[in-house]
């Protein structure tokens, strides 16, 4: 059987794969099996931040692999108190937990807003409010904070204390949040899976006044906008506010599984000893890596960031198959005449790798293409948009 043929027999039945097999890639340039080449828009879902196989990145990771692999969180090692401590002078955070994946720095996330609440309040504090059209993760916890049904039927019941707001309407927060025993407010700042659409800085600055009005802990989901992705270091820097606690991982780890809770001063010390844990979590290897992406992402690189993005939107703005660009960064949302799904597959016939967001076509380059590659894949995107049905 070839790759395709053994997938789909012993492959759970949960993806709905491209019929596409990468073996190989470099930089922004993926390789299939046949050898074809096609220039990478989606980096695996925002988490290769620099790329395919990214020199800097590969000997960071190798020079850590083969001194330590893994240890358990018995010990202390290097890299992952290292990681911490860079990704809190950069942040002005507190104090970092680490685990695997973005749904598990959600977890982490939910557990310590509702014992801050608990703790404080007493446990009939635990609402939490997350926002429709949000994606939080696949956990049955995470699914539970995600505002889409479609998520959520086949798999009742489901924890219970969210609450769903509808993005962007004040009055809606407003009186969810009067509604009493609220404890939280979870919201991503660029929705991602939920079509790219960034929240008003009313909106944003509104979550904050009554957050601090009737002390709800802020948690902005940075899984998908961290790390650079939107032209600032997190995406809430993009707003001028602070949250109590953000959650990050995919282009943390750039292309290794590495998620991370990050706490302000006010609830750093809300979990203790075994309250949470991971066995993974903080992985050398991983947290090596990361380091090495974080101590790249400065403001020269975050300043070319902002500048290819205006460059996409500019052009895609000007072309006859696209009728709206939303997004923040190199964090892009195309609404285009033809449906999505035909648009993601002339663009791979054509050797660009783009993905959807809801009816969207979703950018999300490597932060470090380099503008000779960005202008031909932004060329045949054009292309196709534009082409006739
Ligand atoms: C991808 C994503 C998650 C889930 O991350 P996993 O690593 O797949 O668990 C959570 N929140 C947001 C905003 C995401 O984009």
């Amino acid at each position: 059987m070839n790759i395709k043929e053994l997938d789909k027999e012993y492959i759970a039945g949960t993806y709905g794969r491209f019929p596409l097999t990468l073996i190989k890639g470099k930089g922004s340039i993926a390789i299939g099996d046949d050898g074809s080449e096609y220039i990478d828009m989606a980096t695996g879902i925002a988490v290769n931040t620099f790329g395919y196989c990214d020199d800097i990145w590969v000997s960071a990771v190798a020079e850590q692999l083969m001194e330590l692999q893994h240890t358990s969180n018995l010990y202390y090692t290097g890299p992952c108190a290292r990681l911490a401590q860079l990704l809190c002078e950069r942040t002005g955070m507190s104090k970092v937990f680490f685990s695997n994946s973005g749904a598990e720095a959600n977890e982490c996330a939910i557990k310590v807003a509702r014992k801050y609440a608990a703790d404080k309040y007493g446990k009939e504090r635990n609402v939490i409010l997350t926002l429709k059209n949000s994606f939080h993760g696949r956990t049955i916890t995470t699914l539970s904070a995600t505002g889409q049904d479609v998520f959520h039927n086949d798999f009742l019941p489901l924890t219970e204390g969210f609450q769903y707001v509808e993005a962007n309407n004040i009055s809606d927060l407003e009186d969810k949040v009067k509604s009493g025993n609220v404890a939280a407010i979870m919201f991503e700042l660029v929705q991602g899976e939920g079509g790219v659409m960034p929240l008003t800085q009313e909106f944003v600055n509104r979550i904050f006044e009554l957050s601090e009005e009737y002390d709800l802990i802020t948690i902005a989901d940075e899984v998908q906008t961290g790390n650079g992705r939107t032209g600032q270091l997190y995406a809430y820097m993009n707003y001028g506010v602070k949250p109590d606690i953000f959650s990050t991982a995919k282009g943390l780890g750039g292309g290794l599984p590495l998620g991370a809770t990050v706490l302000s001063y006010k609830v750093a010390d809300v979990l203790g000893a075994g309250d949470h844990g991971s066995t993974f979590g903080g992985n050398p290897v991983c947290c090596a890596g990361a380091i090495s992406i974080l101590n790249r992402l400065d403001d020269e690189l975050l300043a070319d960031v902002r500048k290819k993005s205006e460059y996409i939107i500019s052009e895609l703005s000007a072309c006859s198959g696209v009728t709206a660009v939303d997004g923040m960064g190199l964090m892009l949302g195309v609404t285009t005449v033809k449906p999505a799904d035909e648009i993601v597959k002339e663009c791979m016939d054509r050797g660009v790798l783009v993905i959807k967001a809801k009816h969207k076509v979703r950018l999300l380059p490597a932060l470090n293409i380099d503008w000779e590659t960005l202008k031909e894949a932004i060329e045949i995107i054009k292309a196709v948009c534009s082409a006739e049905v």
